[in-house]
């Protein structure tokens, strides 16, 4: 169905697309050059409210990902060894998934399915409504995603003190009198967690406006930061 023209290319036309990248929580708006059906260029989207044209390396690759000759395009089945596979249909594919699955729940529960919804799916809209209603239709009791391989620590901390492992807390950068980064250094991590793309700006704003920002983690001092406490493992019991 052709989605109502209001002056935008529709999906898969050439033209400038306004998007935004899914590969992590700063959700970058991102300006999408689509040429002869395939994505020419990406860029940052100057417009955007919240990223205001920033976009790391990564965003600007998501090119790669999406025209990778190696890209799974339709359904492989196992044949052999590594790397071999033949091609099936999709009606071969989800009848062969079917009745494997089926024969599992049969003979263990639903317990014994999960699945692993990673980067960039989990940023899409209906991946993970998809997923978990798939799971809770087995009886599935578990789910992984990249947060499992990334930031479990995280996670883990805000279960035991909010009792929800995605209540996440946010600073407030832009009023703070005085900001506290443990273990982190945002000119690398870009504060992706807690979706602020422009993290050095707002360091430097903090700066700015007199107030005050310390660090205590080890290595140099990251950008905008007012004061650093440089932590070692022998100092850590003083941090
Ligand atoms: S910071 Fe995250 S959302 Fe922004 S472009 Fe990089 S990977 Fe994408």
């Amino acid at each position: 169905m052709a989605l109502p023209n209001i002056g935008v290319p529709q999906p898969g036309e050439d033209g400038t697309h306004i998007s935004f990248c899914r590969l992590c929580e700063a959700l970058c708006g991102l300006s999408v050059e689509v040429k002869d059906g395939r994505i020419a260029k990406i860029g940052p989207d100057r417009e955007h409210p919240v990223s205001e044209g920033h976009m790391c390396v990564k965003g600007a690759r998501m090119i790669d990902v999406v025209h990778d000759p190696d890209r799974l395009l339709h359904p492989l089945r196992r044949t052999g060894g590594p790397g071999e596979f033949e091609r099936v249909s999709w009606d071969e594919a989800l009848d062969d998934i079917a009745a494997r699955l089926s024969a599992i729940v049969a003979e263990h529960g639903g317990e014994a399915v999960t699945a692993y919804l990673g980067n960039p799916a989990s940023f899409a809209t209906m991946h993970p409504a998809y997923m978990n209603g798939f799971l809770k239709a087995l009886g599935a009791d578990k789910k992984f995603n990249s947060m499992h391989t990334d930031t479990g620590a995280k996670n883990l901390v805000l279960e035991l003190t909010y009792g929800n492992p995605y209540r996440y807390t946010f600073p407030d950068l832009e009023d703070c009198d005085f900001l506290i980064v443990i273990g982190g250094n945002p000119a690398v991590s870009h504060m992706s967690l807690i979706s602020e793309p422009r993290a050095l700006q707002k360091l430097d704003a903090i700066a700015a406006r007199g107030a005050s920002s310390l660090s205590i983690r080890g290595g140099p001092r990251p950008r905008g930061v007012t004061g650093t406490w440089p932590c070692d493992r022998t100092a850590t019991s003083g941090c």
